[in-house]
């Protein structure tokens, strides 16, 4: 039998509780339907109505349902490093056996100090853009965020699924705020007749246009996190690089940016299905593409024997699924072929640094 004490019983209660925000928003969508396809009921916007509808509950229905994503095997300790970390003092030895595991790993971030980012919860190392969820307890890969509105963790699995529930939610209100409006007006002329429906016309206007205010803000803001490559935690905390923080570290110009989120193929673009490029461990980033040292391991080892500042981290390749993402598609590398292009990469000081050694 599992154990039912007060702690096992606070957690399922509190797992309930995280579910009415989602509830909230299933239930408010089920009364705009009622007030706008019952109530309402403008014939000629119906199919337009519900055409966003569907596209709302879907992509809303992916990003609750998606599970996030946790990292790879490889990402794990074995049970022989795990063991020596807990054998060593924290500082430079436990640093050591740390560098040692991720030796042939694909990390280029380190923490604010410079050293392997380990999770000490789940015991790994954490990938590129990975980050712990202490709501989830479990490491995200590209975390964004933890959502209550979704009662899941937004990250590389269905931030696609996010972004679309943003636009079509926006779309949902716009439509229903603008194809409202003018029975709105009539409610406050005494112009409608006096039935249970004026009430429902008058709160659909005040909800739809509310929400859109918000979403609208939201949409816009990732809108911008994704033209520049940005989680919205790497928005509040630059990621940190082996050269140091850089802000825009991931970004590959707009056009490959928007390419990772929602794919190469764009017929799925505006649908939640997933369409995301690489596998979320590892992220192409400009430097890597520029930077002549990263190419192969042997050569990223060597120069570090020579230069004794990058011998705690050596340069890393990137695993075969991620190079393509830089080198499959012509345009992946046409920010080093094309001069034109290629200006966003060559002016980004962070690459100046990295080309320095
Ligand atoms: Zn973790
Ligand atoms: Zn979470």
């Amino acid at each position: 039998m599992a154990p039912s004490g007060p702690g096992s019983i606070r957690r399922r209660c509190r797992r309930v509780l995280y579910w009415i925000p989602v509830v909230f928003i299933s239930l408010l969508l089920g009364w705009s339907y009622y007030a706008y396809a019952v109530q309402l009921c403008i014939v000629v916007c119906l199919m337009a109505y519900h055409l966003l509808f569907a596209m709302f509950v879907w992509s809303y229905w992916k990003t609750i349902f998606t599970l996030p994503m946790n990292p790879s095997k490889e990402f794990h300790l074995s049970y022989a490093e795990k063991d020596l970390l807990e054998r060593e003092p924290r500082g430079e030895a436990h640093q050591e056996v740390l560098r040692r595991a991720a030796k042939d790993l694909p990390i280029y971030t380190r923490t604010m100090s410079g050293a392997i980012r380990y999770c000490d919860r789940c015991q790994l190392i954490k990938p590129d853009r990975c980050h712990h969820c202490s709501v989830c307890d479990k490491c995200i890969l590209k975390m964004d965020h933890h959502c209550p509105w979704v009662n899941n963790c937004v990250g590389f699995s269905n931030y696609k699924f996010f972004l679309l529930f943003l636009a079509y939610s926006l779309l949902y209100c716009l439509f229903i705020a603008a194809t409202d409006l003018q029975y709105f007006i009539r409610f406050w002329t005494n112009g409608l007749p006096d039935t249970q429906a004026k009430f429902h016309i008058m709160f659909l206007f005040f909800a739809a246009a509310m929400f859109s205010v918000s979403l609208s803000s939201l949409f816009g803001y990732h809108c911008w996190l994704v033209s520049k490559n940005k989680s919205t935690l790497e928005a509040f905390r630059s990621p940190v690089f082996r050269h140091g923080t850089d802000k825009n570290g991931f970004s590959l110009g707009f056009s490959k940016n928007m390419r990772q989120v929602f794919g190469d193929e764009k017929k799925y673009w505006l649908l939640p299905i997933f369409s995301s490029l690489g596998d979320g461990c590892s992220f192409p980033t400009c430097l890597v593409n520029q930077d002549p040292e990263q190419p192969s391991t042997p050569a990223g080892l060597n120069s570090t024997a020579k230069n004794p500042e990058n011998h705690q981290f050596p340069a890393k390749p990137l695993r075969e699924s991620q190079s393509h993402l830089l080198t499959d598609s012509q345009s992946w590398t046409e920010s080093s072929t094309n001069p034109g292009k290629g200006k966003a990469g060559m002016s980004n000081p962070a690459l100046t640094m990295e080309n320095e050694t």
